[in-house]
Parts: structure tokens; sequence; C-alpha cells
């Protein structure tokens, strides 16, 4: 059958890949340590269940706005305004079937065929393949674990052509847990005033997961504000994946194409998780905090185990739920059956002879990496650290 040319520029993505042999392996029987998943392991917080199911009673079961409900929309202010000291209106906020939606809304409504979006290394698998499908062109800029996978102003500016319409990053970053801090986003800056024409999509999803104190936003400099779009959710931080809600905050014009385009595709989010959604946001955030607390304790352990494994080198994260190792000093090695060359071959050896699944870092843009997750309790951390020390110490 003959498919568009828009369905051959869309391909799935390698964390989805990776999970669906990872339970291949476990079906046949193999006792597989998965380090692939990219979703908190708790549960969504009671108080959201519970607010949810009082929508459903209160008749919130229609369609709801395209952008959606009002109230929604005002209490995202509101939490900008609290946690960022940010200040938007409600008509600059647009709720999404996910940040993933949002993220596709915003990339399709700003790239043409041939603009250039600017994007640091490592970086989340789905932004280059929405450029892609915008048939816009990617400018990667390798950042590596000996800058703490953090771009600076130079090579920044030094990627930037008459072509660049978009720069698009995540801090918290998945996968290499990089946090800007105010400064170094503030040198970021500095470069983009020079370059009125480029659109900054900060995809803050992993805000609460923050190790190092307060998060920061591009958009904090008034500068810039009017060009940023801050991407954000609710799968993270509240542990809520499975409803499918996130939002973006922009300039009313950068709103109003997303909520054109999304009038057309899905129309407004879940009305009852949009509701629940209000509830998490201005409920008492403990759950969210304690949560955050249980990964950092996991990263602790589970970084300076890492770190303890000779050949392996790696940086400290200082948010989301990720270690991003450089394992580039196994290449040319093998264990007399396979060779490992790059970070796929590494990935694939240690999930078939470790029976670790992790994602290889050529999914991400970097191919000296592995991606583990630790949203996992620390006895799968502790198995997988001595199923992945066994492995490596087989390659000579
Ligand atoms: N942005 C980043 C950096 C992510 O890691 C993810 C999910 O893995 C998303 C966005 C999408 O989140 P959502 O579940 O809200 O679509």
């Amino acid at each position: 059958m003959q498919f568009s040319d828009f369905i051959g520029r869309v391909n799935e993505p390698q964390t989805i890949l990776m999970a669906k042999k990872t339970r291949e392996l476990k079906a046949l029987g193999i006792q597989i340590t998965d380090l692939t998943l990219g979703e908190p392991d708790f549960a969504t917080p009671k108080h959201i269940i519970e607010a949810a199911i009082t929508a459903m009673h209160e008749g919130y079961t229609k369609y709801p706005p395209v952008a959606g409900y009002a109230e929604l929309r005002q209490a995202v202010c509101q939490k900008l305004a609290t946690d960022n000291h940010l200040h938007y209106l409600p008509e600059e906020i647009m709720v999404s079937t996910g940040a993933k939606q949002a993220l596709a809304n915003v990339i399709l409504s700003i790239i043409n065929p041939g603009d250039e979006a600017i994007i640091p290394t490592p970086y989340w698998v789905t932004y280059a393949s929405l450029v892609a499908l915008g048939q816009g062109a990617c400018t990667f800029i390798p950042c590596n674990v000996d800058d703490n996978f953090k771009l600076s102003a130079e090579k920044l500016e030094a990627a930037i052509t008459p072509k660049s319409r978009l720069f698009i990053f995540s801090s918290p970053c998945n996968p290499s847990g990089a946090v800007y801090s105010r400064e170094e986003l503030e040198a970021l800056k500095n470069v983009f005033v020079k370059y009125p024409d480029i659109y900054i999509i900060s995809d803050e999803i992993y805000e609460y997961i923050n190790f190092t104190g307060r998060h920061q936003s591009i958009a904090q400099f008034p500068e810039l504000k009017d060009r940023v779009i801050i991407i954000n959710g609710f799968s993270k931080g509240f542990a809520m994946t499975g409803w499918r809600l996130g939002y973006m905050a922009a300039n009313r014009e950068i709103v109003s194409a997303c909520e054109k385009l999304q009038s057309q595709f899905t129309s407004g989010a879940n009305s009852i998780a949009q509701r629940a959604a209000i509830t998490a946001l201005v409920a008492d955030k403990a759950p969210s905090m304690a949560m955050t607390a249980a990964f950092k304790e996991r990263k602790e352990y589970f970084i300076s185990a890492l770190n303890n494994i000779e050949g392996i080198k790696i940086n400290n994260p200082e948010g989301a739920f990720y270690a991003f190792p450089d394992i580039s000093a196994f290449f040319g090695k093998s264990d007399g059956h396979t060779h490992i060359q790059n970070a796929d071959d590494f990935t694939m050896y240690l999930l078939n002879t470790g029976h670790v699944a992790g994602v290889s870092g050529a999914a991400f843009g970097t191919e000296s990496g592995i991606r583990f997750s630790f949203a996992t309790d620390l006895d799968t951390l502790k198995e997988a650290v001595e199923k992945i020390k066994t492995a490596l110490s087989r390659l000579h």
C-alpha cells in the first residue's frame, strides 16, 4: 500500500522500541532488570484521583474548550506566578493531551520546510522527530559529560545561521539530568537577544524533580519572554503519565496558532483529567516533594555505584530521574562473541548478556552514552548494578 510522504517522516521512538524488546525477552522467561522507564514508579496522589471522581459526578464529561477550562488555565497562571515569578494571562496558556502534544502544536506552528531548529545533545527523542514532520532541519550541538551536558553561549552562537528559527531544550534534561542555573541561562539569553527571529522552546516538564533547589526558567528574562514557549505538564511531577495532560505558556499569537491546530487534531484535552489537574496545582505538593526525595536517594546510590565501575564516566544529574553515563571506553572491546563498536551495540550487549535494559544514547543524539532510568526501587537498582558489573567485567 502507498502511504503519504508525511507518514514516511514519522519514526517510532527508540525508547518505545527498547521497551518492546525488553517485553519480548521477558516473555521468553528471561529475568530482565528494566531501567528503560520514562515515568515515575509512584501512583497518582489520592487527592488528585478523588478530584477526578468528583468531576465525573459533577458532570465534567462533555467536550471541554479546545484550549482548556478557564479555571485550569487560571490555576496554571497562578502556579507560574508562585513557583516561577512569571506573569501570564489565561489566554497565554493552552492545555493539551500531554506535553508531547503541546510540543507538537508549537513545533508544527512555527517550523517551515527548510527552517533550522537548534537542539543541544543529548535531547529528548521527540524534538527531532517533530521538526522532521514539519520538514525542518535539526542543527545538533554536541554537549558531553565533561561539560555536565550543558550548552555554552559560544557553542550556541556558533550554531546560529540565518535559517535558525527554533531552539529546543529541556531543563532538567531528559536524558542527562542537567539543570541550568540562572547564570547559565542568562549567558544563553545574551546570545538570543542578538537574534530576534529565533523562538525558544523551554521544556520544563521535570521542574519538580530537581535536586538543586529552585527551578530556573529562561522565560524569566523580560527581553526574551515573548519568544519563549514554556512546555510543562502533569506526567512527571504529579505521577500522572496516563492522564495525558500538559500545557504551554507563550504569547497570545502562538497560543492562537496552536489552538487552531489542536482544534482539528484532538479538540480539548480530557475533561476529567483537566479538573483533577486543577486540584494537583492548587493542593499541597507534599506527595510530589516526597517523590522527589525518593528519586534523590536512589540517584545518590546509583550514580556513586556506577561511578565505581571501571570504564564508566558519569555526571551528577541535578534533576529528572535518569543516569546518562559515557560508555565510550568500552568501544572496541569484546567478550569473545559480541564486539562493541557503539552505544547501540553496548545497549544490546547489556540487554542480551547482562539482562539489564537501558536506552542507547544514539536515540538521544549522543553516541557515547546510555540512559538508565532510576524511577524504580533501590533493590532493583542494586540488582542492575551487580548485573552491569558482571557483564562489563567480561569485556576486554
Ligand atoms: N518532555 C520530556 C523531556 C519528556 O521526557 C517527556 C516524556 O517522557 C515529555 C516531554 C512528554 O510528556 P507527556 O507525558 O506530558 O506527554
